[in-house]
């Protein structure tokens, strides 16, 4: 089994944040993830997608996948939202129900999440022409971006325009499975109420972690505190179940390292080998698979879990 990593040009397109203020500040969602991470995926045995001569193919599929997913609206203000003279907006209007915007968008914004969106297409259409797994290693990631708005790092919701893809290329229900430390209330929002796209997600459900405050429901594993790894790697097993009872015939792979022991925005203390069995999980399902890239920002751990990851996922 090949395991084919596409990463965007556009993923260097966003070297900071700013701050409600308006002062820049080195974000932690910074290119170096993109790296270490890539470093540690060919390591485990993955390959790098060659770039392909349908590059313009892809944006344009990202653009219509992301408009059907997010409306005009949004695509718009990322587009055009920063008004000129400015380096940045922080708008309310595009928050998530309930919260207040925290991601700026910046100049670069756009090209860069884009970039992302293609590559998420891009990753789909290989696993869907090879049947194997691909790897939308992107950044920004996607999975708190919702329709209409946007948030925690996030502007266009990436795993669901994967999941969109591989349904245009033939499979009627992809399950979307989340394994990111906080929960893809993004991801949650674009699916709710659609069959063909069941979502499960292990995260944690502590109130000072984002997105904060969300309902239970079904196929939503909420951690109270630190797991440990076997723990852990049962409440992703019963993610998995949740999807498998819903007869789907594609994964998409929501991959946050933000889990694992000294991430600056996670607390739990997993280790980076944990997405070994995690990875022999998904494996194990015999599905085509795409993983897309959200979270992870502890960088020493980044290169070994990727590895760990890449290693049974390209058995
Ligand atoms: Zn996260």
């Amino acid at each position: 089994m090949t395991l084919r990593v596409v990463v965007p040009e556009e993923s260097e397109a966003l070297p900071f944040t700013v701050e409600p203020g308006g002062a820049r500040v080195a974000s932690k969602e910074i290119p170096e993830r993109i790296h270490r991470i890539l470093e540690g995926l060919l390591d485990g045995g993955a390959v790098l997608a060659p770039r392909g001569t349908d590059g313009t193919d892809d944006a344009d599929r990202a653009e219509r996948l992301a408009e059907a997913v997010h409306g005009k609206e949004l695509l718009e203000h990322l587009r055009h939202g920063v008004p000129e003279g400015a380096q940045s907006v922080l708008d309310d209007a595009f928050a998530a129900p309930g919260l207040a915007q925290e991601t700026p968008v910046t100049r670069g914004v756009w090209p860069a999440a884009l970039g992302a969106a293609a590559a998420a297409v891009r990753a789909a259409g290989l696993t869907a022409r090879h049947g194997e797994s691909s790897y939308a290693l992107v950044r920004p990631p996607g999975h708190h971006a919702g329709p209409g708005w946007y948030g925690g790092y996030c502007f266009l919701n990436n795993a669901v325009i994967a999941a969109r893809t591989l349904q245009e290329e033939g499979a009627s229900r992809v399950g979307i499975l989340d394994v990111d430390y906080h929960l893809g209330n993004g991801t949650l929002a674009c699916v709710q109420g659609d069959p063909t796209l069941p979502f499960a997600s292990v995260h944690s459900g502590r109130p000072e972690d984002f997105p904060y405050a969300f309902e239970p429901g079904p196929g939503l594993f909420a951690v109270g505190s630190d797991p440990g790894p076997e723990a852990y790697l049962a409440l992703v097993r019963n993610a998995v179940s949740h999807l498998r009872g819903q007869d789907v015939e594609a994964l998409v792979v929501s991959v946050g390292y933000d889990v694992l022991a000294g991430d600056p925005h996670g607390s739990w203390s997993l280790a980076p080998e944990a997405f070994g069995p995690v990875a022999a999980l998904v494996a194990e399902q015999r599905l085509p698979t795409v993983f897309v890239q959200e979270g992870g920002y502890g960088l020493p751990s980044l290169r070994g879990a990727a590895r760990a990851l890449a290693l049974e996922a390209s058995r």
